[in-house]
Order: structure tokens, then C-alpha cells, then sequence
């Protein structure tokens, strides 16, 4: 029966640094879909393209484990990290069904990346291979932006599930691109850069084992670190 398979999120990213926009988007999504786990696969970007806008994978990995490691269903895969070179989004995710062979993958984004989906690399396998979970994001979810490029072929399995809506098991039977506001915190990994940088107060856009990482290794000191 289909309740029977695991159901893992799959929640991509730079995560320079992870904070509670990412962290309050997985919890309620584990809860909202009653997920098994989280994982969180932060990013590998080769050394050549880091220039001085990334941490290194080192800090980013180290700060994913602080911020989850008392929360049980949440993990931390170094599936990208692992690779020699950047994996495309649907090279991971098959990574990841061969080491979950009975799990359900839900790939879990902010609206602002799924405004681009449409120029990822075999984006219509993920969209329909997997399901996928679209998380609101202060300023990037009206309706234009969410579904604006998608191709028309796709919108048929569009499921509004704005207003903390729950998907139904019906609508769970199959995969599906999931559009949720479960958590909506204006927070960016930019806002948090700059924080740090002018020596701000952390501890409002990040847990707190990480506000505390980010002082004590002195990250984000150099303004050349913002990114955007
Ligand atoms: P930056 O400010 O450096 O661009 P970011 O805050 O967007 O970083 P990323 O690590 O690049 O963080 O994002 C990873 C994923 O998390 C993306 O899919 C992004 O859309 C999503 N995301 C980031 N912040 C939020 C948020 N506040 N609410 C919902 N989704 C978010």
C-alpha cells in the first residue's frame, strides 16, 4: 500500500548558512505531509566558481548538522559534496531513489527557484518523476511567478494547497508539484551574511547553535562574502 513507503523531502541548497527560512519550511512540511525525514543535501560548487561569495563545504555541512541535530526526523546527505563534479538536480535524486529504493522523493524548493525550474537540466523528469513541494516565499508567490513558464502539459498536476491546506491521500497517490505557504519567513542566507558582517544580532534569522557558529569562526566578516 502506497502509506507504506517511506516519504523522504529532499531540500536542495547553497545553505550559506542554513536559517529559520529553510529550517521553519521543513518542519511544517514534515508535518504537513507526515514525512519520515528531511534530507538536506547542501550543494557542491567547485573550488574554481567559489571565488569570495561561498563558505567552504566544510562550514556550510557543519552549520546543516548544528542546526538539525536535535530534531530527529531531520538529516544532513553529502550525496553532492560526495560528487567530482556538480551534480544536476535529477542526477541527485536518482542517487537518492537508488539508496531509498522504496522511499516517495519530495524535492522541496522556495517559489523564487521554482520561478526558474523550467531552465534546470531535465526539469520535466523532475517534475514528473518526483513530487515536488513548493514552499511560499515573502515577495516570490503570486500566482504569475509560481506558474508562469511552466509548460501546459505540467499545470494539470499543479495542487494549490495555499491557505495551510493539507493534501488529501488521494491527492498523495500520485507525484505532483505541491504549491504550500505553510511558513512564510522573510529571511534570505543574503540577509544573514550582511548581518553578520555588521556584527548584527543573529539569533532572529538563524537557530541558534549556528548564530554562535558564525561568531566563534568569524564567518561573513569580509562584505565581499554577500552574494547578491
Ligand atoms: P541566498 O540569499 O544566498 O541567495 P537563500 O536564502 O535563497 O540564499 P539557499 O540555500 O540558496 O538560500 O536556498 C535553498 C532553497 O531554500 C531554495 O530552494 C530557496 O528557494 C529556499 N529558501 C530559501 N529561503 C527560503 C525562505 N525564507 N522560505 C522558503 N524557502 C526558502
Amino acid at each position: 500500500m502506497e502509506r507504506l513507503r517511506q516519504r523522504i523531502g529532499i531540500y536542495g541548497g547553497t545553505f550559506d548558512p542554513i536559517h529559520d527560512g529553510h529550517f521553519k519550511v521543513a518542519e511544517a512540511v514534515l508535518r504537513s505531509f507526515a514525512m519520515d525525514r528531511m534530507l538536506f543535501v547542501p550543494a557542491y560548487v567547485p573550488p574554481h566558481k567559489r571565488g569570495q561569495t561561498l563558505s567552504s563545504a566544510y562550514h556550510r555541512l557543519a552549520m546543516l548538522v548544528l542546526a538539525t541535530f536535535d530534531s530527529p526526523r531531520m538529516f544532513v546527505s553529502t550525496v553532492e559534496l560526495d560528487s567530482p563534479t556538480r551534480p544536476y538536480t535529477i542526477e541527485t535524486l536518482q542517487r537518492l531513489q537508488v539508496e531509498y529504493p522504496e522511499a516517495r522523493l519530495f524535492f522541496v524548493m522556495g517559489a523564487d527557484s521554482f520561478k526558474d525550474v523550467t531552465t534546470w537540466h531535465k526539469y520535466e523528469r523532475i517534475l514528473s518523476e518526483y513530487d515536488v513541494i513548493v514552499a511560499a516565499r515573502p515577495r516570490y508567490s503570486d500566482d504569475e511567478t509560481i506558474a508562469g513558464s511552466l509548460a501546459p502539459q505540467l499545470h494539470a498536476s499543479l495542487i494549490d494547497l495555499r491557505g495551510g491546506l493539507l493534501p488529501s491521500n488521494e491527492q498523495l497517490m500520485l507525484p505532483h508539484i505541491y504549491l504550500t505557504d505553510y511558513a512564510k519567513v522573510d529571511v534570505s542566507a543574503t540577509n544573514v551574511r550582511e548581518m553578520a558582517a555588521s556584527g548584527g544580532a543573529l539569533k532572529v534569522l538563524v537557530p541558534p547553535a549556528v548564530a554562535a557558529y558564525i561568531v566563534k569562526y568569524k564567518l561573513y566578516q569580509n562584505s565581499e562574502c554577500q552574494k547578491s
